[in-house]
């Protein structure tokens, strides 16, 4: 039996007069990669950006491991650029994680970009470089330290949205890479895109939503391309 990771209960979110999310309720295992998919507009990023806290929820709640969910152990990779520029690719990676390299209110910026090239490395991305201005890197590399920045620290939860569509297929292979690694460790991937075989190749199970209601979760193989377009 798979273990739940989170619970989403009763779920919903109103802009103004637009109904984002009407009561949707759901479960989504440990080690899965569980992918939303629904129409533009259908209200995926919605709820996705409720878990990750760059919306506030307003009713219903997100259980994460039998507990009320807050932002910790869940990380998210967006569609657009989520690196800041004017930082290091180090800087990048560690935002809001400093901590960790200060010492007597020093930064140890020689501590974080070693630590940085070593993550670095270990994902196969040596090309980039820790102490380099993000800047310096196109949108596919700054997507790459992306990937590190949000799995380095083995989270509960990694929300891929939209990402997949302004990759290469290099790019591509390279999340999805990553995407099994998180799920190995035993942790969960929320995965929403566009593209219907990709989906259905590369998640274990799929849930629907249709103009913000919760149509059904179906596992990915026991479904076409067809079904999930009925
Ligand atoms: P999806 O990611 O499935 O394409 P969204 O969650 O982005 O859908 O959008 C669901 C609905 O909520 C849409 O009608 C969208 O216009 C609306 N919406 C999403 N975000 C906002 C926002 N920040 N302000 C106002 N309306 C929003
Ligand atoms: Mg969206």
């Amino acid at each position: 039996m798979s273990e739940v990771r989170l619970q989403v209960k009763h779920v919903s979110k109103n802009f103004g007069i637009t109904k984002a999310l009407k009561d949707v309720s759901f479960n989504i295992n440990k080690g899965e990669v569980h992918a939303l998919i629904g129409e533009n507009g259908s209200g995926k990023s919605t709820m996705t950006n409720m878990l990750t806290g760059i919306y506030t929820l307003e009713s219903g709640q997100f259980i994460l491991d039998g507990k009320e969910a807050n932002e910790e152990g869940i990380s998210i990779i967006v569609q657009e650029l989520g690196t800041l520029s004017g930082l290091t690719v180090a800087e990048n990676i560690f935002l809001g994680h400093e901590d960790q390299f200060v010492h007597l209110g020093i930064k140890n910026t020689a501590a974080m970009n070693k630590k940085a090239n070593e993550l670095l490395q270990s994902y196969g991305f040596d090309k980039i470089k820790a102490g380099d201005m993000i800047d310096d890197y196109n949108f596919e590399d700054r997507k790459l330290v992306e990937i590190v920045k949000a799995t380095y620290f083995n989270p509960k939860i990694v929300v891929v949205d939209e990402t997949t569509t302004a990759l290469s297929q290099e790019g591509r292979e390279e999340l999805y890479k990553q995407m099994n690694r998180v799920r190995d460790n035993g942790n969960t991937v929320i995965f929403i895109s566009h593209d219907l075989p990709e989906i259905l190749d590369k998640s274990d199970t799929i849930t629907i939503l249709r103009d913000g209601v919760y149509i059904d979760t179906v596992k990915s193989k026991d479904v076409t391309e067809d079904d999930l377009k009925k």
